[in-house]
């Protein structure tokens, strides 16, 4: 029983540092120590209302889950399309990509924006893949 509650604190400080590197797996730890919590708890008498407490602890965070589910999508890559640009790279005038937005990059307040047609567009995303910016 007593190297149960160690696995619970555990588990609930790992949640902690996975939500701070801003990780949704640490809701899933903490739900995962919510459920070691209750049943020692049920072990020991006198511990109702810690269980009424992890009971709701993990209602919160398979909310919290769900919710950082969809603000993730919004973090998507987010792509610019003009009409009628120059291409940055070969200088063809055509329909431009711009990718504004990632999870790590961030370009909405490029005051000197760079356009690319379907090719080069191609090429620089690649090229950003390899300098470790998340583009899918
Ligand atoms: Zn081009």
């Amino acid at each position: 029983m007593q190297y149960l509650v160690y696995l619970a604190t555990f588990l609930s400080c790992l949640g902690n540092v996975f939500i701070i590197r801003q990780n949704s797996l640490g809701f899933i730890i903490w739900i995962l120590g919510n459920v070691v919590w209750i049943y020692v708890d049920l072990k020991t008498p006198g511990m109702a209302p810690q269980i009424i407490m992890m009971v709701v602890y993990a209602a919160l965070n398979i909310w919290g889950l769900i919710e950082w589910r969809k603000g993730r999508n919004i973090l998507r890559p987010m792509w610019e399309i003009k009409e009628n640009i120059t291409c940055a790279d070969c200088g063809t005038v055509c329909t431009g990509y711009r990718l504004v937005k990632t999870d790590n990059y961030d370009k909405t307040k490029d005051s000197n924006p760079e356009w690319r047609c379907e090719h080069c567009r191609l090429q620089k995303l690649e090229e950003l893949k390899n300098k470790g910016i998340k583009v899918e």
